[in-house]
């Protein structure tokens, strides 16, 4: 993920996290992940926050909270973002330039420029600051009528902007309650993911729709299996060894009373909060998860 200023090439993977980390790969585009010695991916945690539509200048005082208690780019061994509304864009990555908290956008439009009322190009996103865009949120798919077309469209033009693609999945409770998780998620993925889908230039994002703002949340068995299935998926979809690589965060009712649990998933690498990232101190309290 780049951020302004930086040079994502020069960025290089913390190795300081105490579990299983023999070696560190250099860091393309910002994505770190590491490989430990046991032919597994390790990769380095994303914990992202979805302040949706919400926050008026006042909510960049929360940021600053977060900024405050994480400290500077060095020795960060979690990757931190916030995404929040596009009008705080610009200020908030101009008040996290310096420290370890990345910025993010909640959408996109596929275009570089033109006639769209209203939308917003990635360009123009990574122009303000932005590192990261959120694609194919359910409350996108749902509201807006996005479908998995529009998803891979919005992908690809992330990536031409120099942005990594934070592309969301999952079912709803019909579909759960059917029993069609596990094909609703690949026909999404099928879908929604470019086939020049790299771990550089991708995170996945599993988000059971019912589970969005609710306060429930699946069973860690529940959690496993898809994350599983998605981490299968990718491995079949994405060029050599790229689909081990790819952070696959769970999104959906994380709070700091259930995110150590969560996180511990197998093939969880990071978390998508949306109601919890709005206070700095609940979203430290999951971001404590990994430390
Ligand atoms: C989200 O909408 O991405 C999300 C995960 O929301 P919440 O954490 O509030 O369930």
């Amino acid at each position: 993920m780049t951020r302004t200023g930086v040079d994502p090439a020069a960025r290089v993977c913390k190795s300081s996290r105490t579990h299983n980390r023999d070696s560190h790969l250099q860091c393309k585009n910002g994505i770190l992940g590491e490989m430990n010695g046991a032919n597994m991916a390790e990769i380095q945690p994303l914990v992202a926050g979805n302040w949706k539509m919400n926050g008026l200048k006042p909510a960049l005082g929360e940021l600053k909270k977060l900024t405050n208690a994480l400290g500077g780019a060095s020795g960060a061994n979690t990757d931190v973002m916030i995404c929040p509304p596009f009008t705080l864009i610009s200020s908030a990555a101009h008040q996290c330039n310096g420290s370890s908290v990345q910025i993010g956008a909640q959408d996109c439009h596929a275009n570089e420029s033109g006639a769209h009322t209203g939308d917003i190009a990635p360009e123009m996103l990574s122009d303000a600051g932005a590192s990261a865009v959120i694609v194919g949120h359910s409350e996108r798919r749902a509201d807006h009528g996005e479908t998995n077309d529009m998803v891979n469209a919005k992908a690809q033009a992330v990536w031409r902007a120099g942005l990594t693609a934070i592309i969301c999945v999952g079912e709803t409770d019909t579909q759960r309650k059917a029993g069609e998780t596990l094909e609703v998620i690949a026909n999404q993925l099928t879908g929604s993911i470019p086939d020049a889908a790299t771990a550089a230039n991708v995170v996945l994002a599993y988000e059971p729709v019912w589970a969005i703002g609710t306060g429930l949340t699946p069973t860690t068995d529940d959690v496993a299996e898809v994350h599983a299935a998605i981490r299968t998926q990718l491995e079949a979809m994405l060029p050599a060894g790229e689909g081990r690589k790819v952070r696959i965060l769970y999104g959906g009712s994380v709070k700091p009373s259930n995110a150590s649990e969560l996180m511990a998933v197998p093939n969880v690498n990071g978390a998508l909060v949306g109601g919890a990232s709005l206070k700095a101190d609940d979203f430290l309290g999951i971001i404590a998860a990994y430390t």
